[in-house]
């Protein structure tokens, strides 16, 4: 590139408070270690370490029909999932708008209208669909996936600790959120049974080790991030369970490693985020790695060399001038861009953003700054993962690993990221962990979940 020296050093510098060299690898997962085993002992610890109360993963051998409800996003999903042996199954599913009636009014009437939602889709489904499925009782059984907060006590009793992403509902924080679907299916004599509540991050491990059983760990990478995995219960010392299985699934909530800001490598661009952000000082980790944030990352350092006049000749626009205007996608779209004069980079900058006018040069230095916050993301998501992997003492023998979300499926070579930092650290035992993508496994995990608890 024709970069000037101005411009130059201060891409230098920039990319070196994003650095994240192999003693900084090192050091962060040593902490996050450290974290986990705090988690793993104690409530109240900044790394959680949520117990799910499934302690078992599926083999791949199950069969069976059973509902999930998954709440956590701006649609409800429901589906019908008719589990067929060898990791095969049949997928049945609606999804179904919230109001902001019923994300904000009384937790009653939002309850009623999951209710409705699961009678409207068992009303249009053949009977032959699920018939033949249901025990106990004739009732089907289902598994409910619900991302939010929860203070977990059974694998089907959970209260809401509170509420998150727009949601407010009165008379729901404190209160058990299995009771209260179940309350309002009775009340409208819908034959189903909530057997289960899991977090999607456990929805997710357990629908991958339906097709892939080695499968030790599920993650997010979507608008937020999060992972689940598997571990001994013996290593659960919080843990009061008179349970005799071996293992159960934890689920880490690893958006707030390092809160405390002690090892990660926070820019001033992200403590800006942060500052700027309604939850200042919480999910720290989540803030350098998950889709809501990359983009903004991104703006916040176009910004600053807009002010340096190191770029776009120190002229902005008003929608770049704007929180939160650049979307992660528009990231994706200028990493991957290969064309001599950087096109699509061009029509984001100047169409989507409505910047004046762009050179070659401020093109280059545009891709190179999506270059280091992306990178930064995959390596630090690859640091947490190691150290989960170290734990689990599977460095020699290997395990899956699936994950969910949009930043993973479509960010370009955050695999492969991922990959390269497992090799600088595990050498060629790194080829031992097979990443793949679980789409949508929330509701299929919620699911068998529901088939492993009714199971015994
Ligand atoms: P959610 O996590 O909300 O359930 P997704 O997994 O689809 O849903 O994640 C959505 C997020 O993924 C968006 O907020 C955005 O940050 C990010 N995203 C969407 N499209 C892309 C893309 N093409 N490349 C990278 N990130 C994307």
């Amino acid at each position: 590139a024709n970069c000037s020296e101005s411009q130059k050093s201060a891409i230098d510098e920039i990319s070196k408070g994003f650095e994240v060299n192999k003693t900084k690898f090192n050091e962060i997962v040593n902490h996050f270690r450290n974290e986990m085993k705090k988690g793993l002992e104690m409530r109240g610890q900044t790394v959680a370490m949520v117990p799910s109360y499934v302690t078992g993963v599926p083999t791949g051998k199950e069969v069976g029909t059973f509902l999930a409800l998954d709440l956590g996003g701006t649609n409800l999903r429901v589906c019908l999932i008719k589990f067929e042996s060898e990791g095969n199954m049949s997928i049945k599913q609606q999804k179904y708008t919230i109001s902001e009636t019923y994300k904000t009014g009384e937790a009653r009437q939002l309850f009623d209208f999951l209710a409705n939602c699961i009678d409207k889709f068992l009303a249009e489904l053949d009977e032959t669909d699920y018939k033949g499925s249901s025990r106990k009782g004739g009732k089907l059984n289902l598994g409910f996936t619900f991302s939010f907060p929860v203070e977990q006590t059974a694998i089907d009793k959970g209260t809401l600790i509170s509420w998150t992403k727009g949601f407010t509902c009165v008379n729901a924080v404190g209160k058990d959120v299995v009771f209260m679907l179940q309350e309002a299916l009775n009340r409208k004599e819908v034959p189903v049974k909530v057997a289960a509540l899991v977090n999607d991050t456990v929805g997710t491990l357990l629908a991958h080790a339906y097709k892939y059983p080695n499968t030790l760990l599920g993650v997010i990478l979507g608008t937020g991030t999060n992972c689940a995995y598997f571990e001994k219960i013996s290593n659960i010392k919080k843990l009061q369970s008179s349970s005799n299985a071996e293992h159960m699934i934890i689920n880490l909530e690893w958006g707030a490693f390092d809160n405390e800001k002690k090892v990660l490598p926070i820019t001033m661009f992200d403590n800006k985020l942060d500052r700027e952000s309604n939850n200042p000082r919480l999910q720290i980790f989540e803030k350098l790695v998950s889709g809501m944030y990359l983009g903004e990352i991104t703006r916040n350092i176009l910004l600053n060399l807009i002010d340096r006049e190191l770029i776009f000749d120190g002229i902005s626009s008003k929608d770049l001038n704007t929180h939160y205007s650049v979307e992660t996608a528009y990231l994706s779209t200028i990493e991957s861009d290969d064309t001599d004069t950087l096109e699509n980079a061009r029509k984001i900058l100047e169409e989507e953003l409505n910047i004046p006018s762009t050179t070659l040069t401020d093109r280059q230095i545009v891709k190179r700054v999506c270059q280091i916050v992306g990178l930064r993301s995959a390596i630090l998501s690859s640091a947490a993962l190691s150290a989960i992997i170290t734990q689990c003492n599977v460095i020699k023998t290997g395990c899956d690993i699936g994950i969910d979300g949009s930043l993973f499926e479509f960010y370009p070579s955050f695999e492969a990221r991922i990959k390269s930092a497992f090799r600088e650290h595990f050498g060629t035992n790194a080829d031992n962990f097979k990443l793949g993508l679980a789409r949508d496994g929330s509701g299929v995990g919620a699911a068998l979940a529901a088939m492993l608890t009714t199971a015994k």
